[in-house]
């Protein structure tokens, strides 16, 4: 059974015009670490530009959400079609600025997942609790019902990435103790193996949630964390580097 290969996303969220492409090509001319897959998820409106762009080099480009549907009357939204028509890999679905400010639920990005299957995307499913739900001792059930619901029985024939983002670190500066990151992801792979057999022992589950080249390395130290999704860091090449180098001194 192969083991996760490691990898470190970017999620640029709602910034970045043309002239932030130029940190994307700091970060694809460095010398990247082999055995690590490094991906940047910009705005919608910079995916054709970006993958123009880093066309051939080491970095995926990926989109931010989805609609489900390939077509259609749905105003300011973007397909799984669209997004790799425009060069896109991969796509992050599930955030939770999704499900708490779009009321996404999991039935919602389960079917996301479905569109990006559908276009060939690699979908990257974000789940976490709240703070509410970790002061009341329900991280484990909120997480791993998410992961069951969020993630349809198709993906057990197709490459698919798991970021585990406590909704209070998203952002805060804040992080979780590293035993509790520990509990989690063990939690999250026992119940991938549960659903999907081998497929579930291969995903790699990323961590994300304030990392910084800081702290990276004693996050990405631990078992079962096979990556980090970072927002705010990713935004500057100097300090997504930092986070990639940290990846690669695993
Ligand atoms: C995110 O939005 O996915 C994220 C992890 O943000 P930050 O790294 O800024 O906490």
């Amino acid at each position: 059974m192969s083991a996760p290969v490691p990898m470190i996303a970017g999620n640029w969220k709602m910034h970045g015009t043309a002239a932030a492409l130029a940190e994307a090509q700091q970060v694809a001319g460095a010398d990247l670490p082999a055995g690590v897959r490094v991906a940047l998820c910009p705005p919608a409106t910079l995916v054709e530009r970006m993958s123009r762009t880093l066309q051939g080099g080491p970095v995926l480009v990926g989109g931010q959400d989805c609609h489900p549907e390939p077509q259609g009357a749905h105003t300011g939204d973007v397909s799984a079609e669209m997004l790799a028509e425009a060069g896109a890999k991969l796509v992050i679905l599930g955030h939770s600025e999704r499900r708490a400010g779009y009321g996404e639920s999991d039935e919602v990005v389960a079917a996301k997942v479905a569109a990006a299957l559908r276009a060939a995307l690699e979908p990257v499913v974000c789940v976490g609790e709240t703070l509410a739900e970790r002061e009341g001792g329900k991280t484990l059930d909120v997480v791993t019902w998410q992961v069951r619901r969020s993630l349809p029985e198709a993906l057990s024939a197709r490459p698919f990435t798991v970021a585990y983002e406590p909704v209070w670190a998203i952002g805060s500066g804040l992080t979780p103790s590293l035993g509790d990151i520990e509990e989690v992801h063990a939690a999250i792979r026992e119940t991938l193996v549960e659903k999907f057999g081998e497929a579930g022992a291969r995903t790699a589950i990323l961590y994300g949630g304030s990392v910084k080249p800081a702290n990276a390395r004693e996050i990405l130290a631990l078992p079962e964390v096979g990556g980090a999704l970072v927002g705010g860091a990713s935004l500057k090449a100097s300090d997504f580097l930092g986070i990639i180098g940290a990846a690669g001194a695993r």
